[in-house]
């Protein structure tokens, strides 16, 4: 029988790749949904090809514009941010979570509560709500699986293993567009250089994030929150060739490690497929070819978002949504050019040290809409740090 799938940021990297493993094999599924945001003309496209029962903007100003490009085709249109909600609550067996940002939280949540298991490439909601997202699947008897390369490949070194046997975790990271940049030249970076990887196709913002090691600084969070383990048991290896995504450690010495080309089909046809495992069409390394992996240590002085995620780790509570707040408030100053690339770590440590000092919103109960409270005022006091820092 054919699965319902639902794919939540769709026009995106992630949601393209996604539909291309779909579009493979058409007959395996029963499209539900498919959701973005501005690219009218790529969703209605897929939503078509594959014959979605809806299709959802984000943006309610662009409604008409998706019933039009939709017209005579059968797909439903909808518009809104409550209607992305909604269209993740419709029953479905799997859903992918790729929309950019803490605007993932709430529909991940919708769709777990409808008992429909969660392939979360969207990070942001487990930096923000971790807590709150296992708990909900924990109660509605659902699971997350992690789509987030180095979680993946964490969640398969981890297959038949007992986590109390774990020392440690590594994650690796390429170290972005400017890993080998003389440090006082960081402030000229241009947006056109942040948005370029050396090794990964993936969307701006993400990308960006590789090239400041916020990308890596949310992933020390999302692992801490999504394996359980402590700050103190995860670390990050810089390995420029972005082959070995993650390294296990067990307490007999032992590494796990997972090797794979950097290709992100692999850890969505794995999400997609659990628990099998099904041929996937990515590149067969040649690690002969390849002759040499390298490997070194993070410079903490280099990309400060390292030490950051570990201060919001020890601080607790809903310490992560105002990290994750801040970090994409300052992500969007850089982007407009209102701010220089380092300023961007300059403007999440005041805003974490405005929200420290401010009053007790952090250690509130994690709620949806606490959560989406103190990602509103870290997002305010961010704003602030950011017209201090450009003035
Ligand atoms: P993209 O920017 O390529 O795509 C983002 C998607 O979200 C698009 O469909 C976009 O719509 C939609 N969107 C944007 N803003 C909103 C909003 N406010 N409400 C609803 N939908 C919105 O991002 P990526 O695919 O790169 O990343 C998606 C998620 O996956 C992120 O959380 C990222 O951190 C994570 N991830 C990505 C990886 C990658 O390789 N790309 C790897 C690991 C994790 P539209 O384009 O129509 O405007
Ligand atoms: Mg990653």
């Amino acid at each position: 029988m054919a699965r319902r799938v639902s794919i939540l940021g769709a026009t995106g990297s992630i949601g393209q790749n996604t539909l291309d493993l779909i579009a493979r094999a058409p007959d395996d599924y029963d499209v539900v949904a498919l959701t973005g945001a501005g690219n009218i003309a790529q969703l209605a496209k897929d939503a078509i090809a594959l014959r979605a029962d809806v299709a959802v903007t984000a943006h309610e100003n662009l409604l008409d514009d998706l019933r039009a490009a939709l017209a005579g085709s059968g797909v439903e249109a909808a518009a809104g941010t409550s209607a992305i909600t909604e269209c993740a609550s419709r029953p479905a067996d799997w859903i992918m979570s790729a929309i950019v940002g803490a605007a993932g939280l709430a529909p991940g949540l919708a769709a777990l509560e409808q008992g429909t298991t969660l392939a979360l490439a969207n990070k942001e909601s487990l930096v923000c709500a971790g807590k709150l997202l296992l708990d909900t699947a924990q109660k509605y008897g659902t699971r997350i699986l992690p789509v987030d390369s180095e979680h993946s490949a964490i969640f398969q070194a981890l297959i038949g293993e007992d986590i109390a046997s774990v020392e440690r975790i590594i994650i690796t990271a390429s170290g972005g567009a400017f890993r080998d940049w003389p440090l006082e030249k960081l402030a000229e970076a241009t947006l056109d250089q942040a948005s370029s990887h050396p090794n990964w196709d993936m969307g701006q913002r993400i990308t960006i994030d590789s090239a400041s090691m916020f990308n890596k600084a949310m992933e020390i969070i999302e692992t801490h929150e999504f394996f359980h383990v402590s700050p103190e048991q995860i670390e990050v290896l810089v390995h420029p060739q972005s082959m070995i995504h993650a390294l296990v450690g067990f307490n007999d010495g032992a590494l796990m490690a997972h090797v794979g080309p950097p290709d992100m089909r692999h850890a969505i046809g794995f999400a997609l497929h659990h628990p099998e495992r099904k041929h996937l069409p990515v590149e067969r390394l040649d690690l002969a070819a390849i002759g040499t992996f390298e490997f070194r240590a993070p410079d903490e002085v280099r990309w400060p978002a390292l030490r950051l995620a570990r201060e919001t780790m020890q601080a607790g509570g809903m310490t992560g949504a105002v990290f994750n707040a801040a970090k994409e408030t300052a992500l969007d100053g850089f982007i407009a050019r209102q701010i220089n690339f380092p300023q961007m770590a300059h403007v999440v440590e005041d805003t974490l040290a405005q929200m420290f000092a401010s009053d007790g919103h952090i250690d509130a109960t994690m709620t949806l809409d606490n959560v989406l409270q103190v990602d509103h005022l870290a997002r305010k006091a961010a704003k602030a740090a950011i017209h201090k820092r450009a003035g």
